[in-house]
């Protein structure tokens, strides 16, 4: 047939479209990108996708190697993650997800199910609680608003892990909490919470415990003298983790795991009531790739354990010489004790407003560098304190390889902006409406802020300074933020 163009032409186009991006490679960028530093399972796993590229993971029955990947990749985590055992004739079962959210979503859709149906309740009829540390990830209050709960974040210390005792708080009436979450680490601060102590507590009140994984689960079965924090811990009922993360899969697949088969059942969603096929979807997708589940599973099936303990330590290295240069940078902290291969790091209170660094205009300094950094903003806790703003790194194992390069750009960063306050966003914020934005108005605002939809990525990738924009988001009601933060993406996706 005749095509509308040729496919080298097309695919031309596609590399000039890459050449634009942030390196994905390199340890260049600081969040997102989980750069091994191996292109050879670079190039296993784009075999793996290209071998499974016509496939539909929709139906295991049908092709097969879909659930002899997904068994394979389910056991690989399992294992990894202390769930061998049975504990009282239960088994950790689990499948394979599109990603942490998706993971994180359908533990709390589990969760919510079981409850409901323990109390022969109808969903909408009844709201159960979701209680979680407030440094747990998004995806939860996407959850929590996805399907009908009442999330109930408890303040953190100020190293960013939340203390049991605050958790029994909310568990002093337990009746109508579906779940708890806790982190391995969190993401904003790297901050292991007290898995074992929070799962000595919903054990004694009958309230299942999921642990959050997504980011650590891969790296942290290899980090030396961490308590226990996986499915060893009895009271754990499920856990997620990434392999589009230290799983150095491409994106699109995680895995969730549930201590209990009838537990995990309620994760599926089967239906016969309607004229076509017989529905049983194991996650929130129907159609589904088996590409990202077999590039997973065939890295894993190259490295082995000892081939992530392997990368893990290079990881580990990287964040300890990271965490030392960052600490003896006159001005910025290291929050609380990093745990894992991220770390965040603060403006330092204790010297002289003359020397502090603003983490946010180090960050734009960095990424003027060359290196991009992720900028996170300060967040008021229910119980009146202040959780500061923040730069958050992410580690990976190619970074200590450019450690000689990164160290000191982050230094030289850092003397650029030394003693520049936080800018000043009160101009920019002046008849600014805290009511219900229409795009149009949410638009001109943006426009007002620097951010012209049209314009982004024109100049590289990112928005442009992020120190001022996050200083803004911060100054305006959340609803006023999160629907110019949507203005901003739905505007960069509208045909031109
Ligand atoms: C990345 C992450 C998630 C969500 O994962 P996505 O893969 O981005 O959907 C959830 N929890 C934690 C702690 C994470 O780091």
């Amino acid at each position: 047939m005749r095509f509308a163009a040729s496919p080298d032409d097309v695919l031309d186009r596609l590399a000039a479209l890459r050449e634009r991006d942030a390196p994905t490679h390199g340890g260049h960028v600081l969040s997102y990108v989980y750069d091994s530093g191996e292109p050879e399972l670079d190039e296993v796993a784009a075999a793996a996708i290209r071998a499974m590229q016509p496939v539909n993971g929709l139906d295991p029955t049908t092709f097969g190697s879909v659930a002899a990947l997904e068994r394979d990749l389910v056991a690989f985590a399992r294992d990894l993650l202390g769930g061998v055992e049975e504990v009282d004739g239960e088994p950790v079962v689990g499948s394979v997800t599109s990603g942490g959210t998706e993971s994180c979503l359908l533990a709390v859709k589990t969760a919510r199910d079981a409850w409901l149906a323990a109390r022969g309740e109808r969903p909408g009829a009844a709201r159960p609680r979701l209680v979680a540390p407030v440094t747990v990830h998004a995806a939860f209050h996407k959850a929590a608003h996805y399907f009908g709960l009442e999330l109930d974040l408890v303040p953190v210390l100020p190293g960013g892990a939340v203390a049991a005792a605050d958790v029994a708080a909310r568990l002093a009436e337990p009746g109508d909490v579906a779940l708890v979450v806790v982190s391995a680490p969190s993401y904003p601060h790297a901050a292991l919470d007290p898995v074992a102590d929070v799962a000595q507590l919903t054990v004694a009140r009958g309230v299942p415990l999921h642990v959050d994984a997504c980011i650590g689960g891969m790296a942290l079965p290899f980090w030396p003298g961490l308590p226990a924090w996986d499915l060893r811990v009895p009271g754990v009922t499920s856990l997620s983790v990434d392999l589009h993360k230290y799983g150095y899969a491409p994106k699109g697949v995680s895995v969730l795991l549930h201590r209990g088969r009838d537990r995990q059942r309620r994760q599926y969603f089967a239906t016969t009531r309607w004229p076509g096929y017989p529905v049983v979807n194991p996650s929130l997708l129907g159609s589904r790739s088996g590409g990202p589940l077999a590039a997973a599973w065939a890295i894993t099936q190259v490295l082995g354990r000892d081939g992530f303990a392997t990368l893990a330590e290079r990881a580990r290295r990287a964040t300890g010489a990271l965490r030392d240069a960052v600490a003896a940078i006159e001005g910025l902290r290291v929050v609380g004790e990093p745990v894992g291969p991220l770390l965040a790091v603060a403006g330092d209170d204790a010297v002289d407003p003359g020397r502090r660094v603003d983490p946010h205009r180090w960050a734009d300094a960095a990424t003027a560098r060359g290196w991009v950094l992720q900028a996170q903003p300060a967040h008021a806790q229910a119980d009146g304190s202040r959780l500061p703003h923040t730069t958050h790194l992410t580690v990976t194992p190619v970074t200590e390889s450019v450690l000689g390069e990164l160290v000191p750009a982050l230094v030289a960063a850092a003397d650029e902006v030394r003693g520049a306050p936080r800018p000043d966003v009160t101009d920019l914020l002046t008849g600014m409406p805290d009511g219900d934005l229409d795009s149009g108005t949410a638009a001109a605002l943006l426009g007002t802020l620097g951010l012209d939809g049209s314009r982004i990525g024109a100049d590289g990738p990112g928005v442009g300074a992020m120190a001022p924009l996050l200083a803004a988001l911060e100054s305006v009601p959340a609803p006023v933020a999160e629907r110019l933060l949507t203005e901003l993406l739905a505007r960069l996706v509208e045909p031109r």
